[in-house]
């Protein structure tokens, strides 16, 4: 029989604001120190009151136009009762009937809602190795922080419209590269920003199986492995003819493995009702709704079809850049600059496809190595934009050589000096002084005559070594094709 699976996640990410949802304690990713970033409010004392973050809701309002949502026009928190020593209120303020964004689709997925909530802090285990935190018994010692205590999580709830890990993790993907491009949340899933629990199922018939949800996935490595691992579980369980258990079940990353945790919890084992220190309010009392949804960025699909059209790129190109935005908006700044020294005087072919696809190579290829290497971003770079646009009009000009390009570009990097200013100061460019180079030429023939004859014997490789020879002598002052011209018609 044929098992065909299902899955429908639950994404959640942590939202990118000044403070946390429901107090004036910031909301740090960055800090170390534990238990730094608190206060009665998201430490749950009694008596607080929470006032929720607008920062927040217009984050996840956002999230919800951009995916083809809708916003609720009344919305409401509740509370969602549980105990954990991270969770010090003893309950969770989250969302359960009436969520901010009902509704949407991405990438073919039918989105349910998206709401918000306030994240759990963190619990580390002793075992784990937090000597240097001041644990006394390394043995049974539990140390919580609750810096990310109250700090707004949005959930994504999809219907079970996915059929594959495949898809489950570019959808992830997609929703991250959203997230990034919306300023909502860095999404990174290494530092526990974005994460997924995902229901999965399978079943032979048009109706959908009795389904396990994988709880708290952390790498969309995880999250490919898990699905994979119980759609061969189940459909196992279903061959001999027993059935799957309704129920939460957790990856083991070192066995690869997904293992049994608790039968699934009902909603009404969390009591939910709502929240009596936060009124119910129709969002469009809080905020203009539809100049929200005017001021959205370009979002990373109608990035990717404006690139191939305007840049004729092939699918890895774009999506080079549309998953770089930073680089992304480099490149741009970098081509229109093309355009503008057009008229002058440089003798390239200014905005042209050659010089452009010129371009996205130095970016891709040299730029982004170097910024790799340096372990910084394309948003503390020192060169600016025009700089990598004047670089590469003198490589089409053939005023410099490519040699001279990578190591002008080495230093741009580092100093952020224009090209000009570099090959002015260090006395770079090629040598128009034929003489000259005939010269270097020459001399390196008559010093290298073991080499020349293997050339005249047909080994092709010495002409390189010849080419190579050249090039040091003259410091790289001169184009490899007019050596190899020079070479070949003193040799023949
Ligand atoms: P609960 O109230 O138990 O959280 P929901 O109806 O909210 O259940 O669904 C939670 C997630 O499970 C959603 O992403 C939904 O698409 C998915 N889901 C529901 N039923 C199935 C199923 N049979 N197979 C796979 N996923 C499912
Ligand atoms: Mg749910």
């Amino acid at each position: 029989m044929e098992y065909r699976p299902t899955i429908g996640l639950e994404v959640h990410a942590e939202l990118k604001t000044r403070t946390k949802m429901f107090c004036d304690s910031l909301n740090d990713p960055d800090e170390k120190r534990p238990n730094v970033n608190v206060c009665p409010v998201c430490l749950g004392h009694p008596g607080t009151l929470p006032v929720p973050n607008k920062q927040a809701i217009e984050h996840v309002v956002k999230v919800g136009f951009a995916t083809g949502g809708r916003p609720n026009g009344r919305s409401r928190f509740d509370r969602k009762n549980y105990f954990y020593p991270d969770l010090p209120k003893g309950y969770q303020i989250s969302q359960s009937g009436e969520p901010l964004v009902i509704g949407g689709e991405l990438r073919g997925v039918k989105i349910n809602h998206i709401h918000l909530e306030e994240d759990a802090g963190k619990l580390i285990h002793a075992e784990a190795g937090n000597k240097e935190q001041g644990t006394r018994n390394k043995e049974d010692a539990t140390l919580v922080d609750y810096n990310r205590a109250g700090v707004p999580l949005m959930e994504l709830v999809t219907e079970p419209d996915l059929h594959s890990a495949e898809e489950a993790v570019a959808f992830m993907k997609e929703l991250q590269l959203i997230l990034r491009y919306l300023g909502a949340s860095d999404a990174d899933l290494e530092r526990g920003q974005m994460r997924a629990d995902a229901n999965i199922s399978v079943s032979a018939t048009s109706e959908l199986g009795t389904r396990a949800e994988v709880k708290n996935l952390n790498s969309f490595n995880a999250v490919f492995q898990a699905i994979n691992y119980e759609i061969k579980r189940q459909t196992e369980l279903l061959e001999k003819n027993e059935t799957v258990r309704q129920e939460t079940r957790g990856w083991n990353e070192a066995k690869q493995e997904t293992t049994s945790q608790r039968s699934k919890e009902e909603a009404q084992d969390y009591r939910y009702f709502p929240e009596p220190d936060i009124p119910p309010f129709e969002l469009s009392n809080v905020f203009d709704v539809e100049r929200l949804k005017d001021l959205l960025p370009e979002m990373p699909a109608e990035k990717r079809v404006r690139f191939e059209k305007e840049y004729g790129f092939d699918s890895r190109r774009v999506e080079l850049l549309v998953g770089d935005p930073g680089m992304a908006s480099f490149f741009e700044e970098a081509v229109s600059e093309l355009s503008a020294s057009e008229a002058d005087d440089t003798g390239s072919r200014g905005l042209s496809m050659p010089v452009i696809t010129l371009l996205y190579n130095y970016l891709s290829s040299d730029l982004r190595g170097l910024i790799h290497s340096s372990g910084t971003a394309f948003s503390d770079l020192k060169i600016a934009p025009e700089h990598l646009a004047h670089l590469v009009l003198l490589l089409d000009a053939q005023k410099i050589t490519t040699r001279q390009a990578k190591d002008i570009l080495a230093k741009m990097f580092e100093t952020g000096a224009d090209p000009a200013e570099i090959m002015k100061s260090e006395n770079i460019g090629v040598s128009s002084n034929v003489d000259e180079i005939e010269a270097v030429v020459a001399a390196v023939v008559a010093e290298n005559q073991a080499a020349v004859a293997d050339y005249k014997k047909g080994k092709t490789a010495s002409m390189q070594f010849l080419i190579g020879k050249a090039m040091g002598k003259l410091k790289g002052r001169a184009r490899p094709e007019m050596l190899r011209d020079l070479f070949e018609r003193i040799l023949h």
